[in-house]
């Protein structure tokens, strides 16, 4: 079997080093399977996207040394590579969960809930935990609701834990009431992230998912669409997302981290890969290396010893070059 992996970047921003870090780890996973690597562009939230922003993350990845078999720009048997364009998908899944009773109309707006739900612990990609209150509406209650408001659409959950193997955190259980029922169609119209990633993943024959931890808890929810749609789950890893020397998150706010301005500054692509590489144990010390030289050292799994950790410090020479760049 041939192995498929892809990156699918959301057009709301410039890349930056930790999306660099995931897309260098996803490409290189392939490559050295000898397996195909997919461009996919995540734009369905189309309030945050944008197609220029589409275009100048290409231009970044290519930039990296990456290059991808299948994607919008080179096409494929999967085309389109572009979520806006892939919504009649989107909907034949929603109608057959709809059909399999695995859904409900949600009148809860997002503020009713911010104050309602408890904050979600650590790395989170859906927020707090929805307390189940359109799930149990009488009949009579949902009308009433019904005559002023577009619902969202539910996915209904079974409560039990999840349990996964993962590339880089090995096995990871979820108790049930921490992935509680979530959005597949918002109340605009809008397909969730988690539905359109699950078909499109299922549509283009992806085996193998790697993606930064901040996404790991989204992977309990795909695999219940996986099991609802009789889809085949690909294999995951959740690589460590990149963090600043405080621990916080690199933002793409961050102007100053964007691979835009690392290479507008005349820092080379070899150089940011042989910092990044080094943090992650592939390559032993921070020195240039091109993307393509990585292929048979490659390991999604850390070397180190100790516990898998879901943050990877910038290391002191990535610090460096950047504390450089700032002055
Ligand atoms: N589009 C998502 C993002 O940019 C990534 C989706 C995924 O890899 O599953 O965060």
């Amino acid at each position: 079997m041939i192995r498929r992996g892809r990156f699918a970047p959301t057009p709301s921003g410039m890349l930056h080093i930790g999306n660099a870090f995931t897309a260098v780890a996803s490409w290189l996973q392939m490559r050295q399977a000898n397996g195909q690597f997919v461009l996919r562009v995540e734009d369905i939230d189309t309030a945050r996207s944008r197609a220029e922003l589409a275009q100048k993350q290409l231009e970044d990845l290519r930039w990296l040394g990456i290059d991808w078999d299948e994607g919008p720009d080179v096409g494929g048997q999967y085309a389109p590579y572009v979520q806006s364009e892939r919504l009649p998908l989107y909907e034949a899944a929603l109608e057959r969960l709809k059909q399999a009773g695995l859904l409900y109309p949600c009148y809860c707006s997002r503020s009713e809930l911010a104050r309602i739900a408890s904050a979600p612990h650590g790395l989170s990609s859906e927020g707090g935990a929805y307390p189940g209150i359109c799930r149990h509406l009488t009949e009579e209650e949902r009308q009433a609701k019904e005559a002023h408001k577009t619902p969202a659409m539910r996915f209904k959950m079974t409560g039990k834990p999840a349990t996964f193997r993962d590339g880089w955190a090995g096995e990871v259980t979820f108790a049930g009431e921490a992935v509680s029922d979530f959005v597949v169609k918002r109340a605009d119209g809008m397909f969730s992230y988690q539905l359109a990633v699950t078909v499109d993943d299922a549509a283009m024959g992806i085996t193998d998912v790697l993606r930064g931890a901040d996404l790991l808890d989204s992977t309990p929810r795909q695999l219940a669409l996986y099991e609802a749609l009789e889809l085949k789950a690909p294999s995951f890893v959740h690589v460590p997302l990149i963090v600043d020397g405080n621990g916080e998150r690199l933002s793409k706010r961050d102007r100053s981290i964007t691979l835009a301005s690392l290479r507008d500054a005349g820092v080379s692509p070899e150089t940011l890969i042989g910092v990044l590489a080094s943090a992650a144990g592939w390559i032993d010390r921070p020195e240039p290396v091109a993307a393509r030289e990585l292929i048979s050292t490659f390991t999604p799994i850390r070397r180190q010893a100790g516990e898998p950790q879901d943050r990877l410090a910038l290391s002191g020479s990535l610090r460096r070059l950047l504390s450089g760049l700032r002055r």
